[in-house]
C-alpha cells in the first residue's frame, strides 16, 4: 500500500493529563512542553472520557477569547454555551460547534442543566484554531452543525467510516467554512481497514487516537488510544496519509491538519495575537468591557 510519496510518522507521544475550567478533566497532546503549538493549531483538549456522577459535572464558567477559533465536537454528554452577545445554544454527542471567536467573545461552556442532575458519561473534544493576522478582528461568528448535518461516507469495504467536519475524505465536502485550508475528521477503521488519504503537500497533518490502536504513515508506526501522531512536515513529506487497524478491535481517529500561517504567536491564555501590545490590547479591551458581559441568567433550554 505504501509508495514513497506517503508521509512518514515523525513523532509520537502520549497526551498529557490536566485540568482545565472548573475543574474537569482533560488529556491535552498539546499544548505542552511536548509540543506548544502546531501551526496553525494552538490547542487540542479531550475532554473525558469520564463517568460523571450526578451534580459533579463541570465546565468553564465566563470567559473570554479573541483572536483564533475554538472548534467543539461532542461525543457524549450535553454541554451548554451561552455568550455576551446573547448568543446560546446546546452541544448533544455528534455536535460540532465552530467558534470564530475573532476580536472578542466572552462565553460559558457548562454541562446542561439536565445533564448536571442525571450525570452519565463525559466525552468531547476542543480544538483551537489560530486566525491569521487579517481576520483576528473580524466579527464574531458561530457555525452549528447537529449530528445529523454532519457529512459523513464510507468506503467501499466498509470497513473505513469518516466524518467531515472540515476539509474533504472519501469524496465527501465538508459543510464547515473555514478562514484557512483545514482538515478535521473523524476516522473509524475496523479491523483490518486501511486509509489511504489524500492531503495537501503543504499541510501540517496529525491524527490523535481516540480509541484503539493503529499503525499510522508509511513506517506504519503503531500508536493507540491518546497519543497524537505527528506526520512529517509539510513541504517535503508527500501529499498522502496513510493508516491501518491490524487489531481485532475498531479503531477511532481524529484527522487534523491545515495550512501553516507562518506568523508571529502572541500568547497570553486566552487570547493569541501576533504582538506582546496587542496582547496588553486585548486585556485592556477585556478588563474595560469591551468584549461584552454574558446577560444575567436563564435557561437555554
Ligand atoms: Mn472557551
Amino acid at each position: 500500500m505504501s509508495t514513497p510519496y506517503a508521509r512518514p510518522v515523525a513523532r509520537v507521544f502520549t497526551a498529557a493529563q490536566t485540568q482545565e475550567g472548573a475543574g474537569f478533566h482533560v488529556n491535552r497532546p498539546f499544548p505542552t512542553r511536548m509540543m506548544m503549538d502546531f501551526d496553525p493549531f494552538l490547542l487540542l483538549d479531550e475532554m473525558g472520557p469520564m463517568q460523571v456522577a450526578p451534580g459533579d459535572a463541570k465546565g468553564a464558567p465566563d470567559h473570554p477569547h479573541r483572536g483564533f477559533e475554538t472548534v467543539t465536537y461532542l461525543l457524549a454528554g450535553e454541554m451548554e454555551h451561552r455568550d455576551s452577545q446573547g448568543h446560546a445554544g446546546k452541544l448533544t454527542p455528534g455536535d460540532v460547534q465552530w467558534m470564530t471567536a475573532g476580536a472578542g467573545v466572552i462565553h460559558s461552556e457548562m454541562p446542561s442543566q439536565a445533564f448536571q442532575q442525571r450525570g452519565g458519561v463525559m466525552h468531547g473534544f476542543q480544538l483551537w484554531v489560530n486566525l491569521p493576522r487579517t481576520d483576528k478582528m473580524m466579527t464574531p461568528r458561530y457555525q452549528e452543525l447537529p449530528a445529523a448535518g454532519i457529512p459523513s461516507a464510507t468506503s467501499e469495504d466498509g470497513k473505513v467510516s469518516v466524518r467531515v467536519i472540515a476539509g474533504e475524505a472519501l469524496g465527501t465536502r465538508a459543510a464547515i467554512e473555514t478562514r484557512t485550508p483545514i482538515l478535521y475528521q473523524h476516522f473509524t477503521l475496523q479491523p483490518q481497514g486501511a486509509l489511504d488519504h489524500s492531503v495537501p503537500a503543504d499541510f501540517n497533518v496529525f491524527a490523535y487516537v481516540i480509541d484503539g490502536e493503529g499503525q499510522f504513515g508509511a513506517d506504519a508506526t503503531p500508536a493507540k488510544t491518546h497519543q497524537m501522531v505527528v506526520f512529517g512536515e509539510a513541504g517535503e513529506a508527500g501529499e498522502r496519509v496513510t493508516v491501518r487497524n491490524d487489531s481485532d478491535k475498531p479503531l477511532s481517529f481524529l484527522l487534523i491538519g491545515g495550512k501553516p500561517l507562518g506568523e508571529p504567536v502572541a500568547r497570553y491564555g486566552p487570547f493569541v495575537m501576533n504582538t506582546e501590545s496587542e496582547i496588553r490590547q486585548a486585556i485592556l479591551d477585556f478588563q474595560a468591557g469591551r468584549m461584552g458581559r454574558i446577560p444575567a441568567s436563564g435557561t437555554t433550554d
